[in-house]
């Protein structure tokens, strides 16, 4: 049995991985999720001197390992925030990992780079940043934070405050506490919006507007989708020579809708902004799109540097995206998101986007005609907060379980300003209205 190259031992392996692939594009189960106590012992002795082979390998891998996850890529998934890749960008993605394309530099893989830079670019325009804008992709929204906050750290002199509002995505905090920052809450009110006067109103109290180093705004914030107030924020941020940092992870997507366009005025005069095209644009899992306004300062802080790779830094006038986030090593993540749009092109994109706010649409109108309940806020996105009159906790957990334990979809309640409440997210284009009305049953009391 060979390691490398193909032999009699290995020969049908290629095709236990096409039937899966297949059956899995066509499958819209949710699947299940298994507790330790009866998963591990599946795995006992799977690793020995030998091998097993592929046959029994192959039989471990699809008892032990498929068959106890949840699909996260099906239409019944409708918690955190969903992934649901499309076709063309799975099978690129196969391609991408068969291949190793040494995506960190544009003299190992010059073709993988520049497909990438064409997307970022198509990025860089929906999102109105000037031309010469440019970044590169990263493995998720968490890097790319942590990417985009090192670089305005690095530009802030002896600045080291961070204002942040209490709706950013758990990474932002997390970042702030890796790059030795600190973070200025600003609280919101019953809307969750971060908005310019609330800033100047946090800094003005603080008494602390000439240690801003960094202002970090949401565009679609993970809990419930709301775009903060960027252009507020931008002018407030650079009136004081602050860096405006926008995390658009999930809700960045909604860019391709012209009818949102208008949420997002003053992304254009961000510093810097992320979206994750493995979330609401269908890209496969590990894909992060990292923009600069100023690329050159972000080289100052993330090229690195050795006798072993400065060969890398060839000029000016190629591009390496390792120079631009933090990370070396990169499979070229954003490759399956360009070739599903030259495949498909954006309108199909933009109208598959259009679905989930569709969907959302839909189920606000059953949530209103449902008697004890009530909406949280008036979706921005494609994010639905809602209460119930007499639900607490344990409720809101029940219900979850209960839907997971049915295979109905698995669905996660949040808090909300302290109170807990039911959440659903949508973005597979394949959820259905049958699909919403099982979910919404038991609500109906
Ligand atoms: C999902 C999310 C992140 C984190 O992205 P990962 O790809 O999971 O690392 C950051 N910010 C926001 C707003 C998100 O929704």
């Amino acid at each position: 049995m060979t390691l490398h190259g193909s032999d009699a031992a290995t020969a049908d392996l290629p095709d236990r991985v096409l039937r899966l692939v297949q059956a899995r594009l066509d499958n819209t189960a949710l699947g299940r999720t298994t507790p330790p106590d009866e998963l591990l012992p599946l795995f006992d002795g799977a690793i020995t001197a030998g091998g097993i082979g592929v046959p029994a390998g192959w039989d471990l891998f699809e008892r032990a390992v498929a068959a106890h996850t949840v699909a996260l890529d099906g239409p019944r998934y409708l918690a955190f925030i969903p992934m649901s890749p499309a076709a063309s960008a799975i099978w690129m993605d196969a391609v991408v990992g068969a291949t190793s394309y040494s995506a960190e530099s544009w003299l190992e893989a010059a073709g993988a780079v520049a497909a990438e830079n064409q997307a970022l670019d198509w990025i860089r325009r929906i999102a109105g940043m000037p031309d010469g804008s440019g970044g590169a992709f990263c493995s998720g929204g968490s890097i790319g934070n942590l990417s985009a906050m090192a670089v305005a750290r690095d530009v802030a002199g002896g600045r080291r405050l961070c204002a942040v509002a209490d709706t950013a995505h758990a990474s932002v905090d997390n970042s702030l506490r890796l790059l030795g920052m600190e973070a200025l809450v600003v609280p919101t009110a019953a809307d969750g919006r971060f908005t310019g006067e609330a800033l100047a109103a946090a800094l003005a109290a603080s008494g602390r507007a000439g240690d801003l180093a960094l202002v970090v705004a949401s565009a679609g914030s993970t809990n419930a989708g709301v775009i903060d107030d960027l252009r507020g924020l931008a002018d407030v941020a650079h009136a004081q020579g602050a860096w405006l940092h926008v995390d658009g992870a999930y809700g960045g997507a909604a860019l391709v809708l012209p009818e949102c366009r208008a949420m997002f005025d003053g992304l254009g005069d961000a510093d810097s902004f992320i979206v994750d095209p493995h979330k609401w644009w269908f890209s496969t899992a590990g894909c992060c799109a990292v923009l600069y306004r100023d690329p050159a300062i972000a080289r100052r802080t993330h090229t690195q540097h050795g006798p072993y790779i400065d060969v890398l830094h060839t000029g000016d006038e190629t591009w390496n995206p390792s120079d631009h986030v933090f990370q070396l090593t990169r499979r070229p993540s954003g490759l399956p998101f360009w070739f599903m749009l030259v495949v498909h092109g954006t309108d199909a994109l933009t109208r598959a986007v259009r679905v989930a706010m569709e969907l959302t649409e839909h189920t606000v109108a059953e949530l209103r005609s449902i008697t004890d309940v009530e909406l949280v806020m008036e979706p921005s996105l494609s994010v639905v907060l809602f209460r119930r009159s007499g639900w607490g906790r344990d409720e809101w957990r029940a219900w979850a379980a209960d839907l997971l334990a049915r295979e109905v979809a698995f669905v996660a309640p949040t808090t909300w300003k302290g109170e807990t409440v039911g959440r659903l997210v949508f973005l597979h284009p394949l959820t259905t209205h049958d699909m919403i009305a099982e979910v919404l049953a038991p609500l109906r009391g």
